[in-house]
């Protein structure tokens, strides 16, 4: 059968109509760029962070765990570089009101009109901080707001990105744009706590929050989404070898663990470095909007301890027992966000073609395992069905189903990605044989109960 990938707006329509991801705060018209996740996304999403965690932290016995909180002291964004560098450079609309970033606005255009050299001028300018030369390139292009369809533009601005609120002192708190200060923060509290040794990491998953300009593309770019970020904690001089290291990791993680074949995949080199990074880059998945990036790796040098060590005054170097000398460590960082990891996983293994959707997820990722199914709500077939339903859920995600013929029932189950359906009927109470159902090939086998278990 022609199996066929999703565009976006079918992937929006497919989240929404089967549980998946909500727009948030819909019945007030929504909030933009927030999501909710519904029953099976929250259970994907628990799979994928279990997998990141079973890898980073079950998989490496020099790597350990941390869910520090949200809300930090206002110094660690002061010592980060947040307060003074974490923004996005944008212009407004004088006639629509409305807020663009301005690399995506000249992004959007180059790309439309196949003018690439306007990128190459306009990543020149940003790496120059040349502002009036951004804007020369949207006036002199004739770039126009395509909501106003007019070219009446501010200047070019900085934004800063974090959101702040004032506490009851009158203090600002930023809510956390990463989740990796709150590791260099504590890293010594857990390097003493868990006896590590140089080189070392700490993994943590946890919400962060960006104020972003343009919200579009669905989850891709949120405004409180979810980080899973591990930093690892290195010699001086091992950045490049960890660097190399943890990219190839990361980028064999998604192939062979997440099973996104290689050729959806690219690397792809910073442009211009963040104001903490010595080596970047991205790992890039072919989205239906075009590669964009998943993951990004960072060798961040003792950037991050020095600076902390500096503000909070506190001796933030650890002892080298090989020579007897105190220092700095090095970090190499992975970061990546749980919801555009789900978004790659809905791109990519959801399949339609004109009367079947399936959702091709591995049996680790799938939010049910196995959906129990009697082949008619009659006495006898309820009972085993719901028997085995009852065993098998202290082991797996699984669910019970009766309402509805038995071929819609498969139907929706291979909508939300379940791989087994288990169908209990009259054979079963005279042999105590089930049929098994599998979603990618929906081939039918009848096995004993006892081999469920
Ligand atoms: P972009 O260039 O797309 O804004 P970034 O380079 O600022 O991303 P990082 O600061 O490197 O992103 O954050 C690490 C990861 O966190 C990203 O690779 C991405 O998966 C995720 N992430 C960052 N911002 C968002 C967002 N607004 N919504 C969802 N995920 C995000």
């Amino acid at each position: 059968m022609n199996f066929k990938r999703l565009t976006l707006p079918e992937i929006i329509n497919y989240c929404k109509e089967n549980g998946f991801i909500f727009q948030s705060s819909e019945i007030y018209d929504g909030m933009q760029a927030i999501y909710d996740y519904g029953h099976y996304g929250c259970l994907l999403k628990q799979n994928v962070k279990h997998l990141w965690q079973k890898e980073m932290i079950q998989k490496h016995n020099n790597i350990v765990g941390i869910d520090s909180a949200i809300i930090m002291h206002p110094n660690i964004w002061k010592a980060s570089g947040h307060v003074d560098n974490f923004d996005d450079l944008m212009i407004d609309n004088k006639d629509s009101k409305k807020r663009y970033r301005v690399d995506i606005l000249i992004e959007e255009f180059a790309e439309k009109n196949n003018k690439p050299e306007i990128i190459e001028i306009m990543n020149e300018y940003i790496k120059n901080e040349d502002l009036d030369g951004l804007y020369n390139i949207i006036i002199e292009n004739n770039i126009c707001c395509p909501i106003s369809k007019t070219c009446n533009w501010t200047k070019v601005r900085h934004f800063n990105l974090m959101f702040n609120f004032k506490d009851i002192d009158d203090n600002t708190i930023y809510l956390r744009p990463e989740t990796a200060q709150g590791i260099y923060v504590n890293f010594l509290n857990i390097q003493r706590s868990t006896h590590q040794k140089i080189p070392f990491g700490i993994a943590q998953i946890g919400k962060a929050f960006r104020n972003e300009i343009i919200a579009r593309q669905f989850t891709f770019r949120m405004r409180e989404f979810e980080q899973m970020e591990m930093q690892f904690f290195i010699n001086p001089g091992e950045d490049e070898k960890y660097f190399e290291y943890w990219k190839e990791e990361r980028m064999n993680w998604y192939i062979n663990i997440l099973g996104i074949p290689r050729e959806k995949l690219r690397f792809k080199p910073h442009e211009k470095l963040a104001h903490y990074a010595k080596a970047a880059v991205d790992i890039e998945y072919e989205f239906p909007f075009g590669f964009k990036e998943i993951e990004g790796i960072h060798a961040r040098t003792d950037f991050d301890l020095s600076n902390h060590e500096r503000m909070s005054k506190k001796n933030l170097h650890i002892l080298n027992p090989e020579n007897n000398e105190k220092f700095i460590p090095h970090i190499v960082e992975t970061s990546c966000g749980c919801d555009r990891i789900i978004l790659m996983l809905l791109s990519e293994f959801i399949q339609k073609n004109e009367n079947r959707f399936i959702f091709k997820l591995s049996e680790e990722l799938a939010p049910i395992k196995y959906a129990i199914l009697p082949l008619m709500k009659k006495e006898g077939l309820t009972e085993v069905a719901l028997d085995i339903y009852n065993n098998l859920k202290n082991k797996y995600m699984c669910s019970y189903d009766d309402s509805g013929s038995i071929g819609k029932r498969y139907v929706r189950n291979d909508i939300v990605g379940t791989p087994y359906c288990i169908t209990v009927d009259y054979q079963t109470l005279e042999d105590n044989s089930v049929t098994i159902r599998y979603r990618d090939t929906t081939e039918q086998k009848r096995i004993s109960i006892d081999e469920l278990y």
